[in-house]
């Protein structure tokens, strides 16, 4: 059969797999309107409500009407904005790192880093659960894929001693992207340094919310000066967009003369870098600490009201909160009903997710009402019960 965009498509229809986009009108905040229909977020990674903050959008307007609204070109080409090397600087003193460097995203960080970092020849040992930019940066790389079993440390040991050929990168989600649960950093720092390895986290879920002043996950497990590249990004809890890398002086040098994605990628404009600047300087304050008692007291609560209600969930403290489904279909009746209630919580399916573990992907946020989130509870109950999965 000729292969066209149209039996493409009616593969990935036919198994299920086909996905489209929702519209949603107005700000992203704890409630949203969807499909004209006012119903309750529980899907976004907004997780401290900074995505419609006025400090980020009044230092974000600020920025344009002082530095306009380009970059111009890559910062290798059209230069270093006073903007970035300020951010540089705000990131490397929240992370206590040496220096850090600003990526367009976190895929553009993980796509640009791990290529730098090894090639052909390399090997990388990467948890079965890592985000998907994470493998594409390490198919991109061309250095030898091993994966080892979600937070596995002693087949991670195993397989270390099997493949010890050229460098060695051990590459970790901090806080993993479907699943809510935290890598094992304390076990994988001390495989580091008995191999001879780099250490990377990707900590997309953590920054903002984990450790003290929201400082992430290796900070948590009192890891961060164990961790040669500590990824993070501005999308999420910190309500911008863009990512960075905390890392040492020299392992920056290097970033900066490998990484394609930095390279060859026009930087990020003034308006977002502002806007991050303004993040991560609320994340540090009293009022970032606010923000995650609410997230956290939000978190237990729908956690606990969940499993007194019968569902099982995964052990697990993050404001990521998965019910595990199974079949694709059925996950997707429940997400597509919830939206019907008045509810916003997507179906998660493969290749996001492996086969066989469909799931709803619940996420708190710190500006989450407590009365609509027990209402909330209540509606995937009945929900539940009608599609027989509780
Ligand atoms: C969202 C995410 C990314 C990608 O970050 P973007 O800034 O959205 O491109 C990378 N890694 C993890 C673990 C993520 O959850």
């Amino acid at each position: 059969m000729i292969r066209t965009v149209q039996n493409e498509l009616e593969m990935i229809r036919n198994r299920g797999l086909l996905r489209s986009t929702r519209l949603v009108s107005g700000r992203q905040a704890a409630r949203v309107i969807c499909n004209g229909l006012d119903v309750l977020m529980l899907c976004s990674n907004n997780y401290l409500g900074l995505a419609d903050h006025p400090a980020l959008a009044a230092a974000s307007m600020k920025a344009i009407e002082q530095y306009g609204t380009s970059s111009g070109a890559s910062r290798l080409v059209s230069g270093t904005m006073e903007l970035h090397e300020r951010l540089e600087q705000a990131v490397a003193t929240f992370k206590k790192s040496e220096t850090a460097l600003i990526f367009n995203s976190g895929h553009a960080a993980n796509t640009g880093i791990i290529p730098a970092l090894v090639g052909r020849g390399d090997v990388v040992f990467s948890d079965r659960l890592n985000h998907a930019s994470i493998i594409d940066g390490i198919l991109l790389s061309r250095a030898r894929l091993v994966r080892y079993p979600h937070n596995d440390v002693h087949a991670l040991a195993r397989l270390m001693d099997e493949h010890s050929a050229g460098r060695c990168l051990i590459v970790s989600d901090g806080v993993f992207s479907m699943d809510g649960d935290i890598a094992p950093l304390k076990e994988l720092a001390a495989l580091k340094r008995s191999h001879g390895a780099l250490l990377m986290i990707d900590d997309a879920h953590g920054c903002g919310v984990l450790g003290e002043q929201g400082r992430g996950s290796a900070e948590l497990l009192g890891v961060g000066d164990e961790v040669d590249i500590q990824m993070g990004t501005f999308g999420k809890a910190l309500g911008s967009f863009g990512a960075y890398a905390a890392v040492s002086a020299e392992l920056r040098d290097l970033l900066i003369n490998r990484a394609r994605s930095f390279i060859f990628s026009t930087s990020l404009p003034p308006s977002v870098l502002a806007a991050s600047q303004a993040a991560v300087e609320i994340v540090q304050a009293e009022e970032g600490d606010q923000l995650r008692e609410r997230l956290h007291a939000n978190t237990r609560f729908f956690r606990d009201s969940l499993v007194a209600a019968g569902f099982s969930i995964p052990d697990g403290t993050t404001q990521i909160v998965p019910l595990i489904i199974g079949p694709t279909d059925t996950t997707m009746q429940f997400s597509e009903a919830l939206l019907a209630e008045g509810l916003f919580a997507q179906g998660i399916r493969p290749p996001t997710v492996p086969e066989g573990t469909s799931r709803l992907r619940f996420t708190l946020m710190a500006t989450h009402i407590r009365s609509d989130l027990a209402a909330a509870v209540e509606c995937i109950c009945t929900v539940g019960r009608r599609l027989g999965v509780v």
